[in-house]
């Protein structure tokens, strides 16, 4: 793995990725004023979101209080995946087990999700999954509006940050936030849309927690992760 990957890969796990001093010597021991630094300076907590790292970005969204579901979480789930992932999946928020977790998608939906992924060819390693928003509706209701404008920087600035060829929007809230639209996924599913900023070729599904409840509708998912396949591997959408 090239220098430049492996630090992309720790900056998205949160790890800090220190800088050896210029000059420093193998072995010989570093004095208390010789003490290594981090690459970067500690985050500025005004910095403007779309300005930060890996790193800067999940320990803003770890600390956020932006909008009220942070009296509520029992931590923030920021995402996890490859950072130099091609296909970015996006769901609408953390549920019962993703809070407790930390990570999205676990759970029954999780495994339905990584069994879709796999099903193109996909391990979960090698996509990056985030949601609308980062910590959890009570109840596991849906996102307000007012909460997911609160969130949408920090996803926003994930999207930037992993510059996807593809999004895959999973359930309703996540294409309705992502295309501004509020027009039913069974509606939206089937076509290309574009993502903007960055013109991001998009595709709507199913979230696997409907399609557990309503698995005749797995067919349609299948057929909407053939179009991402087909979209990885530059083949038109629209054949087959
Ligand atoms: Fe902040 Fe987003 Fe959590 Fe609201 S949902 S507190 S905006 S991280």
């Amino acid at each position: 793995m090239d220098e430049q990957r492996r630090r992309r890969y720790l900056e998205a796990m949160g790890i800090q990725v220190w800088e050896p001093r210029a000059g420093a010597q193998p072995g010989r021991k570093v004095t208390a004023s010789e003490t290594p630094r981090p690459a970067a300076e500690a985050p500025d907590a005004e910095a403007p979101v779309a300005s930060l790292s890996w790193v800067e970005l999940r320990a803003r969204v770890a600390a956020c209080t932006r909008c009220t579901l942070h009296q509520t979480r029992t931590q923030t789930v920021f995402g996890v995946g490859d950072p130099n992932a091609r296909l970015m999946v996006i769901g609408e928020a953390p549920g019962a087990d993703e809070d407790r977790a930390g990570e999205p998608f676990v759970g029954r939906a999780g495994q339905l999700l990584n069994a879709m992924l796999e099903a193109i060819g996909l391990a979960r390693e090698q996509v990056y999954i985030a949601n609308i928003v980062k910590c959890r509706p009570p109840g596991n209701r849906d996102p307000h509006a007012d909460e997911a404008a609160a969130c949408q920087p920090y996803l926003q600035r994930q999207i930037a940050l992993l510059a996807p060829e593809v999004i895959l929007a999973v359930g309703r809230v996540s294409a309705h936030n992502l295309l501004g639209t509020e027009e039913a996924v069974g509606r939206l599913r089937g076509r290309t849309h574009r993502f903007d900023p960055g013109d991001i070729p998009l595709i709507v599904t199913y979230h696997p927690a409907y399609l557990l409840r309503r698995p005749q509708d797995k067919a349609k998912a299948w057929q909407d992760l053939q179009a991402v396949y087909r979209l990885l591997h530059a083949e038109s959408p629209e054949a087959g």
